[in-house]
């Protein structure tokens, strides 16, 4: 994933700018970056690897040098951001959040009709996303026509935030909204997140989100649209799920509140009787204690996670590695799991290692039932969209294993999106039996997207559903039986 901020202030801004930033460090692991811009310094920029250490202990001295009254700061899975990029309509310094999926495409655009050179701008040897996007913006007669020329050429999304070589700050959302703007305004100054829980303890209060690939420039004094909001919208339903700040709210929908309806949701389906909820920490102790206060029993945690060193929710990109972080950070306490009948709620359900493992360590603490509810539907299409999950495979989602097993390659898996067919009730079971569950239930996609409270056509419920806006286009409306919604 990873997180914007940019400040636009009448005054210094850089200490607003390192505080807003870091209060995105749960979004990514790889890269941190700030750039601020002054009338004596110019542009002022710092990167820093954050794969072991957190952002603000990183970023603490480039601070104490850095002197501006507009900067950007970046939180980043992908690639060394800010980048600063010369074009012919000035220095601009650029942020970006997103998954290009065309990026191939779109490279060898850049090379055949605009004879761009792109360089190495990743760890890992490759052209990073914000270099594409950088060129292309650089491609054109502005920064607003640039933005537009990304908006209407990248497939997947790419949210914005940019800074001209006089200050002005701008910020752009991806074309259908799937990454939230939020606007936070104080005496002053203006600041751009994209969590809003960035926001209070900076002095800010809410002014408003930024409508899906509306584009504006951030005063200290206000907001200028200079690229209206389009209709439709497809807000990435996870961030209430799982990888969105609880004190966040995006569209006017808290994080917290919304995961308490999602376990009290699936505490109404529930017959189980359960001695008490627990949650896998973090997302799913809310989930948990919305179970909790449904039923009217009492909610406990049987797994506590070590905090003091193991604070990131991300992990590393490694496999092996993040399954033995994820086994490190949680530890049992066995007097609330020993004869216990315990229903645990967690987020989601990706490759279903971890849950596993935390079910035989269950067993092996002598709890009498393990009852697992998941606050989301069963992912069965991976996302196209943001850079969510790592996944390199389709099949490293259980629910496409279980397909393949059961089908072969290439199967039609739009009758395992529907909880009440036998497809889906099987594919349920299997999963069950594989992890050693007492009992696995999911949540509805009705229920789910009552519990985040925005009509439906407005959220991206792709991996659960396999329809998308973007895809309605492509597809004709075909795209539950079409190629596109089974790759
Ligand atoms: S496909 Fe899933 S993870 Fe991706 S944007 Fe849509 S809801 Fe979010």
């Amino acid at each position: 994933m990873g997180g914007l901020c940019a400040v636009a202030a009448k005054e210094e801004c850089s200490i607003d700018l390192f505080f807003g930033t870091d209060y995105h460090s749960h979004l990514g692991t790889h890269r941190g970056g700030m750039a601020v811009f002054s009338d004596e310094k110019g542009f002022q920029r710092s990167i820093h690897n954050i794969q072991n250490a957190p952002f603000r202990s990183k970023f603490e001295n480039d601070v104490a040098k850095f002197s501006g009254r507009s900067g950007l700061g970046v939180i980043s899975d992908t690639d060394p951001q800010p980048l600063v990029m010369c074009a012919r309509f000035g220095t601009f310094a650029i942020t970006t959040v997103g998954l290009i999926e065309n990026i191939e495409e779109i490279k060898a655009e850049l090379f055949k009709e605009y004879s761009v050179q792109l360089q190495y701008s990743t760890t890992s040897g490759m052209v990073g996303p914000t270099e594409v996007v950088s060129s292309m913006i650089s491609t054109c007669s502005s920064l607003v026509e640039g933005v537009k020329f990304v908006q209407s050429k990248v497939r997947g999304s790419c949210t914005m935030m940019l800074m001209d070589d006089k200050g002005r700050i701008y910020a752009a959302r991806d074309k259908f909204g799937r990454t939230p703007v939020v606007i936070g305004r104080k005496d002053g100054a203006m600041m751009a997140v994209q969590e809003s829980c960035a926001l209070p303890n900076l002095g800010y209060t809410y002014e408003r989100d930024l409508g899906p690939g509306e584009m504006v420039e951030m005063s200290p004094d206000g907001l200028a649209t200079l690229i209206e909001p389009g209709e439709k919208m497809a807000i990435c339903s996870f961030l209430w799920i799982y990888y969105g700040y609880p004190a966040s709210s995006y569209e006017g929908r808290n994080v917290e509140m919304a995961r308490y309806r999602c376990g009290a949701a699936l505490a109404k389906r529930d017959e189980t009787t359960p001695d008490a909820a627990c949650g896998i920490p973090d997302s799913g102790t809310s989930h948990a204690l919305g179970y909790a206060h449904e039923k009217g029993i009492k909610f406990a945690r049987p797994f506590v996670k070590y905090t003091p060193t193991w604070a990131r929710s991300f992990m590393p990109q490694d496999q092996r590695q993040r399954e033995h972080v994820a086994s490190m950070k949680l530890i049992p306490i066995p007097g609330l799991i020993k004869d216990k009948k315990l229903v645990f709620c967690d987020d989601s359900i990706v490759r279903g290692t971890q849950l596993g493992k935390q079910a035989a360590r269950l067993y092996a603490e002598g709890c009498k039932e393990t009852h697992m509810r998941i606050a989301c539907p069963p992912l069965v299409y991976p996302c196209r969209f943001i850079n969510f999950s790592r996944s390199k495979s389709v099949y490293d989602l259980i629910t496409r294993r279980y397909v393949r097993g059961h089908e072969g390659e290439g199967a039609d898996v739009a009758k395992y999106t529907d909880p009440d067919s036998q497809a889906y009730k099987d594919m349920v079971e299997f999963i069950r039996e594989k992890l050693n569950l007492t009992s696995l239930a999911f949540q509805r996609l009705d229920d789910l997207v009552k519990a985040i409270g925005l009509p439906e056509e407005k959220l991206c419920t792709y991996c659960w559903s396999g329809r998308d806006v973007s895809l309605e286009d492509e597809c004709a409306g075909e795209c539950a039986n079409c190629p596109c919604a089974t790759r």
